[in-house]
């Protein structure tokens, strides 16, 4: 049985990803600080399996992580934990720095120690995944897609400290030998992710009857993968990606957010007409654009598609409708977030 240490196993994809690995016989230490982006509630089903071990920390812990490591001795870890919120790194980028690239070397110099300990079978099958975004390779006019060789040219603060952990797993490879691996993905959404990004946001929001804010003039286009779809990427690459490469990993779904929010409420319209008649497309407001706001993302998977045989199984309009479908079945989920209640919920810890 396989051992990975997930770290950021309580956040959106983290949380997928764990539920997903311990399904397919996994045994998961999941290091998790739970800052608020952290919900214990996602993880409800895994209570009491002994398969899941929870630890709450901090990734910039070396005392800690050295303490996982030699305990449970995974054969990957798998680094999800991150500040991730593009709006909250223009309030405050410090956080964003402190862990996205301070924490993320106290957690390669953990690793890269115990990696080297190892013996030979099992420091040749050893696995370093680095999880990271398109967002590192800046903003794209109406034409082209990113590919693993376009330059990183970040443009928020969240972006730049996400860029700054990508060097610096390829540093750790290249420099140590450390067997890494780097996944850049485009938007995902789909079940457990915090409404504050647009999706949920959005759904949250059409459901209440509320002004539904779109930034600018709601023409920025960004590529849309369903998580699910995210999570078995990432397993495809950590099963049989090739050492030291970066993959880019992305859902051949372009769509301006101004379709996507039309695209909530008509299929909100449809389950959960206003009870005022009123269409929902009526509540939605343009407010000011995001200081920095990238215009267009967009993909090129080949590499993944073709030379690991990934690609998304979910299409964008299956997608978005399974997840307005998972907002409305899950709505004691969002409340509990919505008035901060998650927050008190404690999850059993055992370093
Ligand atoms: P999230 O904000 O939902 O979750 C992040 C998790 O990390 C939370 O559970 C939080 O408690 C935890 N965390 C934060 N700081 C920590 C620390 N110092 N130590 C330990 N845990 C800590 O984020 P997400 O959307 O699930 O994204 C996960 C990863 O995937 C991030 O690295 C992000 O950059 C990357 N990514 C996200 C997207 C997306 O669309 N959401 C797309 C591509 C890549």
């Amino acid at each position: 049985m396989s051992t990975w240490l997930v770290t950021g196993g309580a956040g959106f994809i983290g949380a997928n990803f764990v539920l997903q690995a311990v399904a397919s016989g996994v045994r998961v230490v999941n290091l998790d600080l739970l800052t608020y982006a952290g919900n214990p509630d996602t993880l409800a089903t895994l209570q009491g399996n002994p398969d899941h071990v929870f630890v709450q920390g901090d990734i910039g812990d070396r005392q800690l992580v050295d303490t996982l490591l030699r305990r449970h001795r995974p054969d990957a870890v798998i680094n999800f934990a991150a500040e991730s919120h593009v709006d909250r790194s223009i309030d405050g980028p410090a956080a964003f720095v402190q862990t996205n690239v301070v924490g993320t070397l106290v957690l390669l110099e953990a690793v890269r120690d115990h990696w080297r300990a190892l013996e030979d079978d099992a420091r040749s099958a050893f696995r370093f995944l680095h999880v990271s975004t398109d967002e590192v390779y800046g903003s794209l006019g109406d034409t082209g897609k990113f590919t693993e060789s376009t330059p990183y040219a970040p443009n928020s603060p969240y972006s730049a400290s996400k860029a700054a952990s990508d060097h610096l797993v390829r540093a750790f490879h290249h420099t140590y030998g450390l067997p890494t691996l780097t996944t850049n993905c485009s938007n995902n959404y789909g079940p457990y992710q915090f409404p504050e990004k647009l999706i949920p946001l959005v759904i949250a929001k059409a459901l209440a009857g509320e002004a539904l804010p779109v930034y600018g003039d709601g023409r920025n286009v960004r590529d849309w993968l369903y998580v699910e779809d995210h999570c078995k990427a990432i397993r495809t690459v950590l099963d049989s990606g090739v050492v030291g490469e970066t993959y880019n990993v992305g859902g051949d779904a372009e769509r301006e957010n101004i379709e996507v929010v039309k695209t909530i409420c008509a299929l909100l319209d449809r389950r959960r007409p206003l009870e005022d008649g009123r269409r929902r497309e009526e509540l939605i407001a343009f407010v000011a654009d995001r200081p920095g706001h990238d215009r267009r993302y967009a993909i090129d998977a080949s590499r993944i598609r073709d030379g690991l045989g990934w690609r998304p199984a979910v299409t964008f309009e299956e997608g978005i409708a399974r997840t307005v479908d998972w907002y409305l079945d899950h709505q004691p989920w969002v409340r509990r977030v919505l008035d901060g209640s998650y927050r008190l919920e404690r999850i059993g810890s055992a370093a």
